[in-house]
């Protein structure tokens, strides 16, 4: 007996898979892998839905406690069809121990990129104060929640650093050193400015917030992508969306894009209150805004599933194989009209949208209540079922 079946499910090429889920994993795929298999349960999409791996958001913020920028992992996670998140930076060496507890009630897989300031981002200015930045103690976060912890984060700006300028970020590189993790760095108002913080940056760093429409923007003057960002892309650094309350613009991204500086990841730096009053909203409504920029549903979803696997160093995430995670999104691609709005307010019409559906979360199944009613999908028409009962299951509990 099987723990869970998704049969025929769409790929975004258009191919039909069946899925085949145990103890968290995925044991069989393929495009008749589930025919004749017995299951406790079974979600037959009948070719109606895509699937793809799960989507990763790469940065967020789900630190409940945390008194600027806090959510729950589950309302930003599962609720939204995303599978796991990653929190940048809201917390720090006195506090990553409280958000590894929170984190392990979560249906939502939840990693950390840490603070390099012990105290996480507790005010506007963590790192106004060199003193915050102890390796002592970061080290021994890093060690206390090895697979947890997979990254450090630096934020680097003016409101952030205030007289400190690079001394942050020079620290960081030390540590990250000695660690081999990731880092994660914030851009947005100088000082320091970008040409100083992007020559710092070595082949795996990530610059979050990469089409920020602040000073600190990737294009110079003239609308041509900067030198330094060119080289530090041809060195390997990665750019990583952080759309944010106030660090998309269009303009600036669409410009990129069409200079080939295509982002690596794509994440929402979503939090309670641009998930609520927006302009974020969801990862599904970031990626949409890509969409209607030219990106293509492939190239997306690869920047939500193997790219944030890889750049992470999450090998089991991000990609539906046999022995993979058993993390899967089911989603449609629909051809209506959205109005989307980005962080400077400018506006552009979409034709075209990513609805997430359900979230499979190491073969627990949680549906995306919103979704599934606005497209007539509710309690009683979600095409799930327990077929040892007969019974619905929503939100992995039998109805
Ligand atoms: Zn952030």
């Amino acid at each position: 007996m099987n723990d869970l079946i998704i049969k025929q499910g769409k790929l975004i090429n258009g191919d039909l898979i069946d899925i085949v889920i145990n103890d968290g994993k995925i044991t069989a795929i393929g495009p008749a892998a589930a025919v004749g298999l017995p299951s406790i349960k079974e979600i037959d999409l009948h070719g109606h839905y895509y699937v793809s791996a799960g989507w990763i958001d790469a940065h967020t913020h789900c630190y409940p406690q945390s008194p600027l920028y806090y959510d729950d992992p589950d309302l930003i996670g599962a609720a939204c069809g995303v599978t796991t998140v990653v929190d940048a930076g809201s917390t720090g060496a006195d506090d990553i121990d409280d958000f590894y507890a929170v984190t392990r009630k979560a249906k939502t897989h939840v990693y950390a990129f840490l603070n390099i300031a012990r105290t996480g981002i507790c005010s506007q200015n963590e790192l106004a104060d060199l003193t915050r930045i102890d390796n002592i103690r970061l080290q021994d976060a890093v060690r206390r929640h090895k697979g947890f912890v997979i990254g450090l984060k630096a934020r680097m700006s003016k409101s952030v650093v205030g007289k400190n300028g690079l001394q942050p970020l020079i620290k960081a590189k030390a540590m990250q050193k000695e660690n081999r993790l990731p880092l994660m760095v914030h851009i947005g108002s100088p000082p320091p400015r970008l040409e100083e913080i992007a020559d710092l940056l070595t082949k795996g760093d990530i610059i979050t917030h990469c089409f920020n429409g602040k000073p600190n923007r990737i294009l110079d003057e003239a609308g041509n992508l900067k030198l330094i960002i060119q080289r530090a892309l041809a060195r390997g650094v990665i750019l990583d969306v952080g759309h944010g309350t106030e660090s998309l613009s269009f303009s600036i991204a669409e410009q990129a894009i069409k200079f080939g500086a295509h982002p690596h990841m794509i994440s929402s730096d979503i939090y309670q209150r641009n998930r609520v009053d927006g302009p974020v909203h969801s990862l599904a409504t970031v990626m949409t805004k890509f969409l209607n920029m030219g990106l293509s549903p492939e190239y997306i979803l690869n920047c939500v599933t193997i790219n944030a696997a890889n750049l992470l160093h999450l090998p089991r995430k991000g990609r539906l194989e046999r022995g993979g995670d058993g993390d899967i999104t089911i989603f449609d691609l629909k051809n209506q009209r959205i109005e989307l709005v980005d962080a400077e307010g400018q506006i552009r019409i979409g034709t075209q949208q990513f609805i997430p559906i359900a979230a499979i979360i190491a073969g627990v199944h949680i549906v995306v209540a919103e979704n599934a009613a606005a497209k007539n999908m509710s309690a009683e028409n979600m095409p799930v079922k327990n077929s040892a009962t007969g019974r619905r299951i929503i939100n992995g509990i039998p109805l």
